[in-house]
């Protein structure tokens, strides 16, 4: 992704519409190492599930998520959110340091 502004880097993601079906942000900080990272939480997440619900009563029957389930999904959730602010933060660094090393 190019814009005027001269933030664009190699890392940054470029448009794709799997990304964008799959992670819901479409925002220039969001990298595709931030991509990568979540595609392997949530695919550790399903991975999981599949191992648990056999030994969980609740999970087996198809029960709303358990405590052990609903633990795994906040805690995909949090480090999301979590990364969303972190990537954005070094994002707008960048583009700070770019402008004040240009002055
Ligand atoms: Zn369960």
């Amino acid at each position: 992704m190019n814009d005027d502004r001269g933030l664009a880097s190699p890392r940054r993601r470029q448009p794709s519409r799997r990304f964008e079906i799959t992670t819901g942000s479409a925002e220039p900080w969001w990298t595709e190492a931030d991509d990568a990272e979540l595609d392997l939480l949530a695919y550790e997440l399903v991975r999981g599930y599949f191992e648990h619900k056999p030994r969980c009563a609740s999970c087996a029957a198809g029960d709303p998520p358990c405590p052990h389930l609903r633990r795994a999904i906040e805690a995909v959730t949090e480090w999301r959110e979590a990364r969303e602010l972190r990537s954005r933060a070094e994002y707008l660094r960048a583009g700070l340091d770019r402008v004040e090393g240009a002055a």
